[in-house]
């Protein structure tokens, strides 16, 4: 056979991007099925976005995630956008299908992944609360609407921004999903099965946060969910595994993006658990 001394590529566009670390998954998954792939981090200030997808185009990308501030403004520049991220209306994944660029959503398919096989959850039939309206908290209602989820309770601190978000994403998707404002602690009513922090409270540096939430009322089999990685055992985790909960914890929706963006991009299922040790000890050092 002759010599192949060409890799295959696919990047991460944002700006700040130093701390992501998708890169270290994917390139633990290439490395572990022997792909000659790299993936490439790489700082795009927004006034350069459009020149990295041509870019992109030009050196023949097999794909490319997008993080902040991208998410949505990508979109402009691609060919064509899968149903559910247009749904949400921000893209974080893009893959090519010959000279096409397609943008996808992979954070709240990650998120329910995690849930359906970390903590054998499916949330078909169940109800949920959701507390956060920002981007993450849209891709995973969005999904959990998507998925069946009987009843998607959005507690929020700021009543237009849930309150919009609950309105176009019923609009959109026809599921029941409501919204409540967030005053003071929200106590977390006995017949909810998924309890979800899609906020950044407890993100790195400010570790000690806690978001004001009553547990005590909760019932025993629900699941406590961190969208929070950094770290991966927030306050809101040890206090739920303290009742006896069900935890899930974010690096678990982390890892499955990039599951479902390798995927995407190279049709081969990817070592899962070699992907989750490569997070846990980039994130350790
Ligand atoms: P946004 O900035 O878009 O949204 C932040 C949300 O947090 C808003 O709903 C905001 O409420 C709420 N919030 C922030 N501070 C407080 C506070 N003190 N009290 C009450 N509410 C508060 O962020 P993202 O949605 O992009 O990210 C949210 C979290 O999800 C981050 O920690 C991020 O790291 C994580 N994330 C994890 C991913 C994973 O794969 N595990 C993927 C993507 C994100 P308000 O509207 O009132 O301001």
């Amino acid at each position: 056979m002759p010599a192949n001394f060409k890799a295959e590529l696919v990047a991460c566009f944002g700006q700040p991007v130093a701390e992501n670390p998708t890169g270290v998954i994917q390139e633990a998954a290439f490395a572990a099925l022997g792909l000659n792939w790299r993936y490439l981090t790489v700082e795009v200030p927004p006034a350069k976005l459009r020149d990295a997808v041509i870019g992109a185009r030009a050196f023949g990308l097999r794909g490319f995630n997008c993080t902040i501030p991208h998410k949505v403004a990508v979109m402009e520049y691609l060919d064509e956008i899968a149903p559910d991220a247009a749904v949400i209306g921000a893209v974080n994944t893009v893959r090519r299908d010959s000279e096409r660029l397609i943008g996808e959503n992979t954070d709240g398919k990650g998120f329910l992944r995690g849930v359906r096989v970390d903590a054998g959850v499916d949330p078909k039939g169940r109800r949920a609360v959701v507390l956060g309206a920002g981007g993450a908290a849209r891709a995973i209602v969005t999904e959990l609407a998507l998925a069946g989820t009987a009843d998607v309770l959005v507690v929020n601190r700021s009543c237009e921004r849930g309150e919009r978000m609950v309105a176009d994403l019923v609009a959109k998707t026809g599921a029941t999903i409501r919204f409540e404002q967030w005053q003071g602690t929200y106590r977390v009513p006995g017949d909810v099965d998924l309890l979800v922090n899609a906020t950044s409270i407890g993100l790195y540096p400010d570790v000690n946060a806690m978001p004001p939430v009553d547990l005590s009322g909760a019932r025993p089999g629900m699941l406590v969910s961190d969208a929070v990685f950094n770290p991966p055992e927030t306050r809101l985790l040890t206090a739920a595994r303290e009742r006896g909960l069900t935890v899930l914890d974010g690096l678990s929706m982390l890892v499955y993006q990039g599951v479902i963006g390798f995927q995407l991009w190279t049709g081969q299922d990817p070592p899962v658990a070699v992907m989750k040790e490569a997070l846990r000890k980039a994130l350790l050092s």
